[in-house]
């Protein structure tokens, strides 16, 4: 008989040190203990999911005592050379992502290494060509990945499968959007890369997730949960029915599953845990753009241009700083006189401005919204 994929799920109310330790603790023996490779010498890197440089109560990024969490439970294993590492989607600087997500305090106190992501090698993704990953995966023994649970407009959930992507090298992953610029493309594209950068072990941060539009512009929704396993693709195959969802209702999972990656059928995976029955009742508000998965991919360009959420710039919101217009690799953003506006024709889609923008001036808008505005501004002028 096969033996069933492991993941747990733990209930974990709050981001209280000792508290989480425990759970940790407890979401790791469950889901079948540390990897082995685990053990003093090892030299392991810790990649949360680190977007954009927001802070920890705005529910972007992996929660950074989530991180501190796992370094101290790392250490009671005798493992002393443990990296942090990840590659915002914005411009920002190392140590402005670093000093809002709270990395900054965690990697001093702790003792542990900030990587910039700069050095990379370019790896052959089949059917995608060359990618820029990391050149310094190599280098380390053990790779956990630190996810959290956030709701994605194009790929429906981003948890620890998608968390991997983030392991591409600079602003390479905003010009990737160009080459697959539909919903199904792209999960198509985030799996593939999967297949070359798989976590060793993982723990998602579902604590506090993402409800709404995200990854970047959702809200926060306690869901008190710690999950862990070894297989990334099982993790989300449970984790995505927080949302209501089936795993085959993700294009990701079922793409990743597609190319043997991992196994997305609930009867292979055993779930376990105190918090696995609450897990799938949880029902936390998805993103309103799912409405785009239902195109079929002929039809996804015409129809987006009529009728789509599309990014919007509330210009009493914008402070001009001009990182839209930098992360755009399409050049749909318009910079007029200091002002900035989107151009519709042009955009793909990739939601990489609402990801740069610091002051959440960057919103998703349907043409209805855009002519309910325009009306509300003509009847406060008269
Ligand atoms: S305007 Fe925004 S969503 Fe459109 S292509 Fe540019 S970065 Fe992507
Ligand atoms: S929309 Fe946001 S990112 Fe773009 S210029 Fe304005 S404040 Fe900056």
């Amino acid at each position: 008989m096969q033996q069933k994929t492991k993941v747990s799920a733990v209930n974990c109310e709050s981001y209280d040190l000792p508290l989480l330790e425990e759970k940790i603790r407890t979401a790791v023996e469950l889901a079948g203990g540390w990897p082995e490779k685990i053990k003093p010498g090892a030299k392991v890197l810790l990649k949360p999911n680190l977007l954009s440089a927001k802070t920890p109560d705005q529910c972007v990024t992996t929660h950074p005592e989530l991180v501190r969490a796992v370094i101290r439970e790392l250490r009671k294993k005798g493992v002393e050379k443990i990296t942090i590492a990840d590659s915002p989607a914005g411009i920002y600087t190392w140590e402005e992502l670093w000093e809002k997500t709270g990395m900054k305090k965690v990697a001093d106190e702790e003792k542990v290494e900030l990587l910039p992501l700069e050095n990379f090698e370019r790896v052959e993704v089949p059917g995608h060509g060359y990618i820029p990953l990391l050149k310094e995966l190599k280098d380390f023994d053990v790779f956990i990945s630190l996810p959290k649970l956030k709701t994605h407009i194009l790929t429906k959930i981003t948890v620890a499968v998608k968390n991997s992507y983030g392991l591409i090298v600079g602003e390479s992953k905003s010009a990737f959007h160009a080459t697959a610029p539909s919903p199904r493309k792209m999960s198509n594209l985030i799996a593939a890369v999967y297949g070359k950068i798989k976590p060793d072990f993982v723990i998602v941060d579902a604590i506090e997730s993402m409800q709404g539009d995200g990854p970047a512009n959702g809200k926060p929704f306690k869901s008190g949960i710690v999950m862990a396993g070894y297989d990334a693709v099982a993790i989300d195959a449970c984790a995505c029915t927080a949302y209501g969802y089936k795993p085959q209702d993700i294009q990701l999972l079922v793409k990743v599953a597609e190319l043997g990656f991992g196994d997305i059928r609930r009867e292979n995976i055993d779930l376990v845990g105190d918090a696995a029955e609450r897990l799938g009742k949880l029902k936390i508000p998805r993103s309103k753009s799912d409405i785009l998965h239902r195109f079929p991919e002929s039809m996804f360009h015409m129809l987006t241009l009529i009728m789509t959420y599309r990014p919007f710039i509330i210009q009493e919101t914008c402070i001009k700083c001009g990182k839209c217009f930098k992360a755009c690799s399409q050049k749909a953003i318009l910079s007029e006189g200091g002002s900035f506006r989107v151009l519709k024709k042009k955009c793909i889609l990739c939601m990489c401005c609402l990801e740069a923008c610091p002051v959440k001036a960057v919103e998703l808008r349907s043409p209805f919204q855009k002519f309910m505005a325009f009306l509300n501004l003509f009847k406060k002028k008269s």
